[in-house]
């Protein structure tokens, strides 16, 4: 029996993820869950699962759960370090974090102190302390298992050949909705379109960095911390069915990919139970009925987000936690109607060239980029004329 944590359990992973592991009541222990402020959410959770411990991110609704659940079951931690605290116990096995953004770095590199299986769903952590974060990995044999379904697919591709016969890993990315929309119309996207999401039901973080090809560029970032792999052999295809999750190209020519219907819970029990499978009751690839797989490269004028990432992660050190930081503050201030969709790109770039960059080599300095970055993307939105 391993017990495991879902932090972000009011999410869409971390929705999935109960799911997946609730199968599975002999192997697998529910033992804590967090949400940053949703104690709807986590109430019926608690009632379902019986969860031994639960963090709210906010204290204010930390508060309102206490009184709520008046003194009975579960231990209620909250904040910043009450993740922590969940992230590192000790009678915790399995970490899946699908926390939403740089907020989830703290509880990854908590859950790699204490030697546990991570089960990554929280991209920023990799993207803006990936090298930091594989390195207290490696020292307290932590295992960091993707959940994001392209990294899953390559980390699965990646079993079929040694490392030095790898020449490219290749992500696929369904284009978004807006792949044959005129760069001339941008301007006008509104957030309704953008949240409309051609092959993946997800969050509206990552739904909209679907849409500016950002997520692409934090998954190019992602994969090279971690499967410690240079940029210039990470190759991006658009491929609108989001059926091949992945490839890996080996130095003979020869491509492995990793085919599934779009669906989460695949990548999240392939974490969970990582190297043993276990039989999902979601429908498979149906052969017999006739279908295509298409594949285009990216536009990278129209999206100047890859070339971004790119451009970060050649940098390196505190660059990647500077670009993510920018892409969260224009993200939350499209959503907000502060800014228009291209806005997205424009802020982004102006942070990340003008930003100073300093070793990453410390939490103390990831979250100072990362302070910073913010500063310098709010004072731009703030001169924002839509
Ligand atoms: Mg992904």
């Amino acid at each position: 029996m391993r017990n495991i944590a879902i932090l972000g359990s009011s999410g869409s992973i971390g929705k999935n993820a109960l799911w997946a592991a609730s199968r599975f009541p002999e192997e697998l222990g529910i033992f804590g869950l967090s949400v940053h402020s949703d104690i709807d959410a986590l109430s019926e959770q608690i009632a379902l699962f019986h969860p031994e411990i639960v963090c709210v991110a906010d204290k204010i609704a930390a508060a309102e759960l206490a009184r709520t659940l008046n003194g009975s079951k579960p231990i209620i931690l909250s904040g910043e370090h009450g993740l922590e605290e969940l992230a590192s116990h000790p009678q915790i096995d399995i970490v899946i974090n699908s926390v939403v953004g740089f907020a989830g770095l703290k509880s990854t590199l908590a859950a790699a102190g204490t030697g546990k299986r991570i089960a990554l769903a929280n991209k920023e952590s990799m993207v803006a302390g990936g090298r930091l974060v594989k390195d207290i990995a490696e020292s307290h044999n932590a295992e960091i298992i993707p959940v994001d379904s392209e990294h899953s697919a390559i980390f699965q591709c990646l079993k079929s050949g040694r490392t030095n016969d790898i020449r490219r890993l290749i992500l696929t990315s369904s284009g978004g909705p807006f792949r044959n929309y005129p760069v001339e119309k941008f301007r006008e996207i509104t957030v309704d379109l953008a949240l409309k999401h051609p092959t993946w039901s997800m969050g509206r973080k990552i739904t909209i960095d679907s849409a500016t090809l950002m997520n692409k560029g934090l998954e190019i970032i992602e994969a090279v911390y971690l499967f410690d792999f240079p940029e210039d052999r990470i190759d991006v295809v658009i491929h609108p069915q989001s059926v091949v999750h992945s490839m890996v190209e080996y130095i003979d020519g020869s491509v492995i990919a990793q085919l599934s219907r779009p669906d989460m819970r695949l990548p999240i029990e392939y974490a969970l139970f990582y190297p043993e499978r276990r039989g999902l009751d979601i429908a498979d690839l149906d052969f017999n009925m006739k279908f295509s797989l298409d594949f285009e490269p990216p536009d990278n004028h129209k999206f100047p987000s890859l070339n971004l990432a790119r451009q970060a992660v050649r940098v390196g050190n505190t660059a990647p936690a500077i670009f993510n930081a920018a892409n969260e503050i224009a993200v939350d201030a499209f959503l907000n109607g502060f800014i228009d969709f291209p806005g997205i790109f424009s802020i982004v770039d102006d942070v990340l060239s003008s930003a100073e960059i300093i070793q990453a080599d410390c939490i103390e300095s990831i979250i100072e980029a990362d302070i910073k970055s913010r500063e310098s993307a709010r004072t731009i939105v703030g001169r924002f004329e839509k």
